[in-house]
């Protein structure tokens, strides 16, 4: 596992210096900094309290390259204090083709990362690298051909005193040493470039999706299964059955790098993937879900790609919702609620995929990824004897099965959709995709033979929501808390975020990159001047795109990586403090 530590940080606010005021009995050592310099002084405080660690603090020449000591831990056993180097163009010496264009920049700066990674095994100093995915990250950024890298040290100690002779050999031999290791006529340059020429393939075939009319594309020869549950790896080759597209469904691009490649093309429109139990659905569309992110070569998955607006949608029984539009599909309700203007502190199965899905329309998706496997049976399906039974107004609930056609005829959002378990979707489905023993078959003609007519309902958009900007607070206690447990939660301010279920949030660096981002949609008046939620979050991919992931930063000394803005907008839907001022109609 890389990368999978710390997370969590705190900035002091206003102050530039993440250590607060600093203390005046260690002032920042002055006159000639530089390596040897650095040497002496960790020399002289061999045996001293750990607390003159802070007087390193500040910038320190290396000659190659530039150390900044940024933040310095107060005791041995808080979280890693934190550093950032800067190698300049010259010194790091890569290719104009290694970065000139911003996706080849992202996946080159990417590859030093996991390269920083490997050489720093065994070391104090840590580097947050991704793992399969190839995601825009804090720690590794190419900036005019200069390599800015941010790390963690656990400075060390005997004790409560300082251990010199080990920060020395960390900061003064093991970093240039990484430094070394990332020049490029160091690197293995053939599979940097793979690298790089990977991820551009990637970007380019999900960038064909809307021309070919597709909203996912698996190349043949992809392994979709993985590792095992707790692992992301692929599965091992010798019990894969490597990806094969049928004929009818069969769409080729040509790459810039791979020339032609050929695979299952999904289309617009709503897909039924259906198959007998344990025959690979489910790994289907969790590969569809990861198709929003570029993979690492040797992953299986580097030629799934979805268009990147798509967003698996579940039940989350007990998510809080705010004054979300969820009338499409649940009216009535036995206590009188206005659904068009819905909130709940314990939302149940099927309000909550409503909530979820409404949501994800407002943030923009264009394209649902649902699993029978984690969805609320009322909400997908009702079958005829159950409409016998309980009919007209006793039953609040319209299945998606009536609102997924116009969800696409009237509003251009598609849904892909796995259900093994009933035929009602025969109905409403313009392509079938059956897997049988992990090979998926084309088998609409057949389903349509076994489909009814079917009334739909009708779908409005949901209403867009403005929200109330003072009510998302990432302070606690008069600074900013952003810390995140596991995988399932971030912590912003006082409120716990369960995130657990935002099956797109794929690194943990993501997860401290949301708070960062409702961090700056409310403290730099994105979520004010009456806009809505989607306006707001227009704004702040407006920002992500000038300025890249260092925008979300600001003076944060953790480890962070991008989001997308799909995930941002769940995690402030998720937030128990949330206010919503206004609804929008149109
Ligand atoms: P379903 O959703 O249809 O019940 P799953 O997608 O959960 O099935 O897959 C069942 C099992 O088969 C999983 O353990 C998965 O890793 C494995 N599997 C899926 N696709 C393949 C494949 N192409 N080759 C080998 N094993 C696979
Ligand atoms: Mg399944």
């Amino acid at each position: 596992m890389s990368g999978r530590y710390g997370g969590g940080g705190r900035r002091h606010g206003g102050r530039p210096d993440h250590q607060g005021r600093g203390r005046p009995e260690e002032p920042e050592i002055r006159g000639r900094r530089d390596d040897a310099r650095l040497r002496e002084e960790l020399r002289r405080m061999s045996g001293s309290s750990y607390g003159r660690y802070k007087s390193l603090r500040g910038d320190w020449d290396f000659g190659d390259f530039t150390l900044s000591i940024d933040r310095v831990q107060s005791d041995p056993f808080a979280p890693p204090s934190r550093i950032s180097v800067r190698v300049p163009a010259d010194v790091v010496a890569l290719p104009d083709h290694a970065w000139r264009s911003p996706v080849r920049r992202r996946a080159t700066a990417d590859y030093l990362v996991r390269r920083a990674y490997r050489v720093l095994k065994g070391a104090k100093l840590r580097i947050d690298a991704g793992e399969q995915e190839v995601i825009e990250r804090a720690s590794g950024q190419i900036e005019q051909g200069d390599l800015l890298l941010r790390l963690g040290i656990e400075l060390p100690g005997h004790g409560r005193k300082i251990d010199a002779r080990t920060a020395e050999s960390e900061l003064c031999e093991r970093l240039p040493d990484m430094v070394d290791a990332l020049r490029w006529d160091e690197l293995d340059q053939d599979e940097a470039v793979a690298f790089a020429d990977t991820v551009e393939d990637t970007v380019a075939l999900r960038a064909e999706l809307p021309a070919l009319g597709l909203v996912a594309f698996v190349a043949d020869g992809s392994v979709l299964p993985r590792h095992s549950g707790v692992s992301d790896r692929p599965m091992d080759d010798s019990k894969v059955v490597p990806f094969t597209a049928p004929e009818s469904l069969r769409a080729s691009v040509k790459l810039p790098h791979r020339g032609e490649v050929s695979g299952l093309g999904i289309p617009e429109g709503i897909t039924l993937i259906v198959g007998g139990g344990f025959h690979g659905k489910s790994t289907l569309l969790h590969a569809l879900e990861r198709g929003v992110y570029d993979h690492i070569p040797g992953d299986g998955r580097e030629l799934v790609v979805t268009r990147p607006d798509a967003v698996k949608i579940r039940a989350e029984e007990g998510r809080r919702v705010e004054r979300t539009d969820v009338s499409a599909f649940v009216r009535n309700l036995p206590t009188g609620a206005d659904t068009g203007d819905f909130r709940s502190d314990n939302a149940s199965g099927s309000t909550s995929q409503a909530a979820n899905i409404s949501e994800s329309l407002e943030a923009g998706s264009t394209t649902l990824l649902v699993d029978e496997d984690t969805t609320a049976t009322n909400l997908m399906i009702r079958d005829t004897r159950m409409q016998a039974l309980v009919h007209g107004d006793r039953e609040p609930l319209t299945p998606f099965v009536d609102l997924v056609r116009p969800l696409h005829r009237d509003h251009g959002v598609s849904t892909v959709l796995v259900m093994g378990g009933s035929g009602d979707y025969f109905d409403v489905a313009d392509n079938v995709v059956m897997l049988d023993g992990y090979r998926p078959y084309d088998v609409t003609e057949r389903a349509r033979e076994l489909s009814s007519e079917r009334t739909d309902a009708t779908y409005h958009a949901p209403a867009h929501r403005v929200v109330d900007q003072r009510s998302v607070n990432a302070n606690a206690r008069g600074r900013t808390k952003l810390k995140r447990r596991d995988m399932d939660v971030l912590t912003f301010g006082e409120t716990d975020i369960d995130v657990r279920h935002l099956a797109q949030l794929v690194d943990p660096g993501q997860i401290v990159g949301v708070g960062l981002a409702l961090r700056l949609l409310s403290e730099d008046g994105l979520l004010g001047d009456d806009r809505s939620l989607a306006e707001a979050l227009d704004a702040l991919d407006e920002r992500l795109a000038n300025d890249g992931v260092a925008a979300l930063g600001r003076g944060f000394a953790g480890d962070y990586a991008l989001p997308r803005r799909f995930e941002i907008a769940a995690a402030l839907n998720r937030l128990r403090t949330l206010r919503v001022r206004a609804l929008r109609r149109t």
